[in-house]
């Protein structure tokens, strides 16, 4: 295979930040030197002077819609979008219809996925009752991590209980696989629902008012123990208030092996933009108050929060325009793949003072590790695969809802300032995506299986 020299530019690792040259040689890196006279010859060379180089960013959060949902978007889009917005591998949730719950759905989801991809992603299986005597099976196909709501999420994704979460974990403990859960209350959740609509609230504010802090962060706790009982690792998903990231700071600082995520939209969307965006903006967790949204940032400039996600869910505008009338008739979450890590790296880099390093860990490394795919993905050293971002990072632009790969043009970000933009995305030493357009070979993405990375140690 071909030999690709990126020169000149500022590598940026989870390790350090340094000025040198790479090789890329059949999808790895070869070498990283800062010596010229060591380089060898090379069939293409990329010039990065000015620019970053980063590991490629990897989003362990994202719906791709396959199967059950032709019209919002499918592995195709949904990896260019991730290619565009500088993202080399996506983990994707089990929430399809049907469900992936069972080690034949799991097949059938990478065999679509492999049709279209191009970056490489992971697949999620399901925690839901059915699925509690499948989880062997999906972790033989591959699956690495499992998903368990704790509220009611949709009539095909049933929510586990507490015995129930308790035994998935149990028995995912026992191959040190990866619980993922949303933590939200049922009970207090559904109470809420039935008081609001017996009202007759159907306004944007009343989802707000479903979802308070509290119904987050009680079940966060609740999780939290369980899963120390069980000894199983356990990410919590999309955390959006500070007492949540608390009690996951807690539970880490007492040794126990807990990650959280956040959204890129709960740090820069607060309540008045939801209330403006309706529709398009609700997701579940909601966007948050602005003192909360501001707390939550401490937990992302300390080092608490693991990774920056997206929780990308595609649409159609029928379907989102429909919550105008009822909010409860729109669908909960939105598109940003495109725009987190520009935007993150603007808003957490350039103008809060994160140092590349963290931001390094925050959109790539970290996820990596959680995922078992550390150091192959998730960073830059002699081995790994050559997943790279190129971002001019002084390049300011504004986010237009016509984005670029999605088949439904909008997104709740629309019109937000981003200093940095992502140049080129590399994957495996393929450059996927250049200046605005997708070049690399549709289907090129692969599927990633795998165990946890402490049981390849053992
Ligand atoms: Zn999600």
């Amino acid at each position: 295979m071909a030999t690709t020299i990126i020169r000149g530019g500022t590598i940026v690792t989870d390790y350090s930040v340094f000025r040198a040259d790479l090789v890329l040689k059949d999808g790895r890196i070869a070498a990283i030197t800062d010596d010229p006279d060591l380089l060898p010859r090379a069939d293409e060379q990329i010039d990065a002077t000015g620019k970053l180089v980063l590991p490629g960013g990897i989003d362990p959060h994202v719906h791709a819609g396959e199967p059950g949902w032709p019209a919002g978007g499918d592995f195709g889009t949904e990896t260019m979008n991730a290619a565009a917005g500088g993202i080399t591998t996506f983990m994707e949730h089990p929430l399809s219809l049907p469900a992936t719950s069972t080690a034949e759905r799991v097949r059938e989801k990478q065999r679509l996925a492999e049709e279209k991809a191009y970056v490489d992603f992971g697949l999620w299986g399901a925690i839901i009752p059915e699925s509690l005597d499948h989880l062997e099976e999906m972790r033989d196909a591959g699956v690495r991590g499992f998903k368990a709501f704790m509220p009611f999420s949709e009539v095909y994704y049933p929510n586990v209980d507490d015995a129930q979460l308790l035994d998935a974990m149990l028995t995912i403990a026992r191959f040190d696989g990866l619980v993922l859960v949303h933590a939200e209350n049922a009970a207090m959740l559904a109470a809420n629902l039935k008081r609001l609509q017996a009202a007759g609230r159907k306004d944007a504010a009343a989802h707000f008012e479903s979802r308070p802090p509290f119904v987050e962060y009680e079940a966060v706790n609740r999780a939290i123990v369980p899963a120390k009982e069980a000894g199983v690792r356990l990410q919590v998903v999309h955390v959006s208030v500070p007492a949540a990231a608390e009690a996951v700071k807690s539970a880490k600082a007492a040794g126990q092996r807990v990650t959280m995520e956040v959204c890129l939209h709960h740090l820069v969307l607060d309540e008045e933009d939801y209330l403006r965006a309706g529709p398009y903006a609700r997701c579940a967790p909601p966007i948050r108050a602005r003192d909360q949204v501001n707390a939550l940032w401490s937990y992302v400039l300390d080092g608490s929060v693991d990774s920056i996600i997206s929780d990308q869910s595609a649409y159609t505008r029928a379907e989102k325009e429909a919550g105008w009338a009822s909010i409860w008739d729109a669908p909960q979450g939105l598109q940003s793949i495109e725009v987190i890590f520009p935007l993150f790296l603007s808003e957490a880099v350039h103008k809060r003072g994160l140092p590349l390093d963290a931001f390094a860990r925050l959109t790539a490394t970290n996820a990596a590790r959680a995922t078992g795919l550390y150091p192959r993905k998730g960073t830059i050293l002699p081995g790994s695969d050559a997943d790279l971002a190129i971002y001019d990072p002084d390049v300011e632009w504004h986010v237009d809802e016509n984005l670029s790969f999605s088949p439904h043009k909008w997104t709740p970000l629309h019109g937000m300032a981003c200093r940095g933009k992502v140049e080129r995305t590399i994957v495996r030493g393929q450059t996927v995506f250049q200046d605005g357009q997708i070049v690399g070979p549709r289907g090129f993405g692969r599927y990633l299986p795998g165990v946890p990375q402490e049981a390849r140690a053992k």
